[in-house]
């Protein structure tokens, strides 16, 4: 039997580790903390759940393919962890081509998706919370949706557990273990060995901290999330406030339903905060200030809401916004399973597959996409505001 050492029990160690282990696999799972890790960014109450991602056939088809796979797990664990409250996606200027909304929305209706046209007066009738002003035009997808991405892992952990992997809380990764120019397994900080075949490294945003090589392709990046907890939850409740995004190519904000005690999760996917993973997490002062003006122009009433908690989330960003899977090819032995950029979770049904399909070296529709490459300038991912004045803000909010 192969022998694999996971380094990170999040979605991508999690999900890696059981398919392994279904392939026949024995796995072993190390992690620094307990499981899920307060601080692992796969650890937080909702993730969104989407295939819209502009006309990018490979994320599109890995975002349908893992909706079916939530669909499944949600049956097959008896629990509602993965909510189809759909997508809506409204911009500040009509649709044209070229912009993430109007990309998204003509591909996915030639893929046969069934969306739904929304106009200011729409939004006005149909999602009160927001102000139609400021948004003509946009789309609801209602095959999308959020994840309990806390209790996911908490699930997946304790399947892992149920199919015989091991997972080992508390234990940091020191160094590789290097056997004759191979890698054959990992030494902890407490000076314990883990030997196997392959070590995978799915250490999430913490990777090229531990790995420094990697260092001139990913790195950690900070990210505030703020939970409001408004006095009428109900209006933010889907269907009339499903999961949102307010002009999310240009401004990066999104957000999520009411979840049932009453907390309404807000969030930017932009630039964010270069940080080195292993220092303390501190959100901006100038974070809250920031968070409600975006508030008071966009959902008015929530912007008097009570902040009740925020959070600095470590996205693992690569240079291009595509994730890093593949194997080290200086390193033979060890296989790297990172690089997330802030939009992996969704694809937890479909990750485990592709993963462990890369570490067998089984071919993969998908695989490509990760594999390792030279850095360049290139920023990949749909959705992502790069904007220059979205920069220059965030910079005045990480002072
Ligand atoms: C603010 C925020 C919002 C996001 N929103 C979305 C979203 O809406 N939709 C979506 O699809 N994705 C979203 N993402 C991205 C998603 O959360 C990540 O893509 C995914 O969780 C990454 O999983 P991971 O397993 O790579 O990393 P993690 O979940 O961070 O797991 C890494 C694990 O490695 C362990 N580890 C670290 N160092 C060591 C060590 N030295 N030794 C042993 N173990 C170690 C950690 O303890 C941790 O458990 C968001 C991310 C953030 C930060």
């Amino acid at each position: 039997m192969s022998s694999v050492v996971i380094v990170g029990a999040g979605e991508f160690g999690l999900t890696a580790a059981l398919e392994l282990r279904r392939r026949g696999w024995d796995v072993v799972v190390l992690d620094a903390g307990p499981v899920p890790h307060p601080d692992a960014a796969s650890t937080d109450i909702s993730k969104v759940v989407r295939m819209d991602y502009g006309a990018d056939v490979i994320y599109t088809e890995m975002g349908e393919q893992a909706i079916e796979g939530w669909r499944a797990w949600n049956a097959a664990w008896g629990r509602e962890l993965y909510h189809e409250d759909g997508f809506l996606l409204m911009s500040r200027e009509r649709l044209a081509p070229g912009g993430f909304e109007f990309e998204s929305c003509a591909f996915l209706s030639a893929r046969g998706h069934r969306l739904i046209d929304k106009s200011a007066e729409d939004l006005r009738r149909d999602h009160p919370a927001w102000n139609a002003e400021l948004y003509p035009e946009g789309y609801l997808n209602p095959c999308a949706g959020w994840a309990e991405s806390g209790q996911v892992i908490t699930c997946l952990a304790m399947q892992a557990r149920r199919a015989g992997i091991e997972i080992v809380e508390g234990m940091r990764f020191g160094k590789l273990i290097d056997c004759d120019g191979r890698v054959a397994g990992v030494v902890t900080l407490g000076g314990g060995e883990y030997r196997a075949d392959r070590v995978l490294m799915a250490a999430g945003a913490w990777t090229p901290a531990l790995l420094p090589w990697l260092q001139n392709v990913m790195w950690a990046t900070g990210q505030v999330v703020m939970h409001f907890q408004p006095g009428d939850p109900e209006t933010y409740r889907a269907p009339q406030f499903p999961v949102w995004a307010a002009d999310i190519g240009r401004t990066g904000w999104y957000g999520f339903p009411a979840t049932e005690s009453g907390i309404v999760k807000v969030a930017n996917h932009g630039p964010g905060i270069r940080v080195d993973p292993h220092q303390p997490r501190v959100v901006p002062a100038a974070a809250e200030e920031y968070f409600r003006t975006f508030l008071r122009g966009t959902f008015p009433a929530l912007a008097e809401a009570s902040l009740v908690a925020s959070r600095l989330c470590l996205y693992g960003d690569t240079f291009d916004g595509h994730f890093w899977i593949d194997h080290d090819p200086q390193h033979p032995g060890l296989v790297i399973a990172a690089g997330d950029s802030g939009h992996a979770f969704k694809f937890a049904p479909v990750l485990g597959g592709l993963i462990a399909d890369v570490v067998e070296h089984k071919p993969n529709r998908w695989a490509g996409r990760f594999a390792w490459r030279e850095p360049s300038g290139v920023s990949g991912e749909g959705a992502r505001a790069l904007a220059q004045n979205y920069t220059r803000a965030h910079h005045k909010l990480s002072k």
